[in-house]
């Protein structure tokens, strides 16, 4: 089916079952699903600089979370994949939270309680320590602060990794989305450790305080563990956030394994892993082996789609919210609407 066609399908199919309560009808006859929703925040003063894709307002986060509460069970990833592999039951929602920022408590947290809610909040172990972060929270401060091409020029005359630099300046004189194009290049062409020197080195001439944006942005060991006695799951997202299959099979254990220990160590057992950017492509095999080794048992991607008993356990699907995601289209994922036509023959997912 050509692609336009097939979309307008998706749109009217989603609408109906939406806005007649279809919806309800297909919840019921279709096996219980596991549907985890995904962001990284909560929008807040804390994360401003961050690109808008990262968060959802709280005032949309609340219209999700209160239509969702009144048709399925909230529960943590962990709670909903035990539950899923009990059998019968009402079909659950997940909010999921990646990378630990600090909203999470202050914003997130009080949300959760107002509508009866859990989640599962996805660590990055290394911010725990309020030290240091990955280098795109550096890449989206600079741009907050400098041009495309400044940072380019600046990333040129100190990087020591001259493909990347080509590719930078190419990629700086072609037309479309200059941040989504330069983070592209920097997180697959782009020597990692050249990658985080050389936009540090930008952000310390900048005058970048690193703790202090740590701080700022993270939480801290103490916050993750007074949102586990809140009653919120926490689970693994590596050390470093690197994008694990452009790493070995041992650097991936590392990241996983030793990112779960370094967990544990500080807020106790975990189960819950999440791969960092999620994308089919950011892990493989070496990656599902990482996380089956390391002892999570559930490890989630961002690739759109709900959940059954059956699923593979270590490449669940997760649908990515923000504030202009479409309430229909969340609806009839969660119902499994799109999977009872699969059950005809039309696939409708994008
Ligand atoms: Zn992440």
């Amino acid at each position: 089916m050509k692609h336009k066609l097939k979309m307008t399908v998706r749109e009217a199919w989603a609408r109906l079952l939406y806005h007649t309560g279809l919806h309800i009808l297909v919840n019921r006859l279709m096996p219980r699903r596991l549907t985890i929703l995904t962001s990284h925040c909560v929008a807040h003063e804390s994360n401003a600089f961050l690109p808008p894709d990262m968060k959802i307002e709280a005032s949309r986060l609340k219209q999700l979370l209160a239509w969702f509460g009144r048709h399925y069970d909230w529960v943590s990833v962990g709670d909903g994949w035990n539950r899923l592999q009990e059998g019968a039951g009402r079909s659950m929602v997940v909010l999921s939270m990646d990378d630990g920022y600090h909203d999470n408590l202050e914003a997130l947290l009080p949300i959760l309680k107002d509508h009866d809610a859990t989640a599962t909040i996805y660590l990055e172990s290394r911010p725990l320590s309020g030290q240091s972060l990955n280098w795109t929270h550096k890449f989206f401060w600079l741009l907050a602060r400098i041009s495309h091409r400044e940072l380019v020029e600046r990333y040129v005359a100190i990087s020591q990794d001259e493909v990347a630099c080509q590719r930078l300046q190419t990629v700086l004189g072609e037309e479309g989305r200059l941040t989504y194009t330069l983070k592209k290049v920097l997180k697959y062409e782009a020597d990692q450790v050249d990658v985080d020197s050389t936009l540090t080195a930008i952000f310390v001439e900048h005058g970048g305080d690193e703790p202090a944006l740590c701080q700022g942005l993270y939480l801290s060991w103490s916050d993750a563990l007074a949102l586990k006695e809140a009653g919120v799951e926490l689970g693994g997202h590596t050390i470093h956030h690197y994008v694990l299959s452009g790493l070995d099979a041992e650097g991936q254990q590392l990241e996983v394994g030793r990112g779960r220990e370094q967990l544990e160590e500080r807020l106790g057992p975990l189960e819950s892993f999440a791969y960092p950017f999620g994308r089919m492509w950011d892990w493989n095999r070496d990656s599902q082996e990482a996380v089956r080794s390391a002892g999570f048992v559930t490890a989630t991607t961002t690739h759109a789609g709900t959940n059954t008993s059956s699923t593979d356990p270590t490449r669940l699907a997760r649908w990515m919210i923000e504030d202009s995601t479409p309430m229909h289209l969340l609806a009839c994922e969660a119902c499994g609407g799109f999977e009872l036509l699969r059950k005809f023959g039309l696939d409708l997912s994008e």
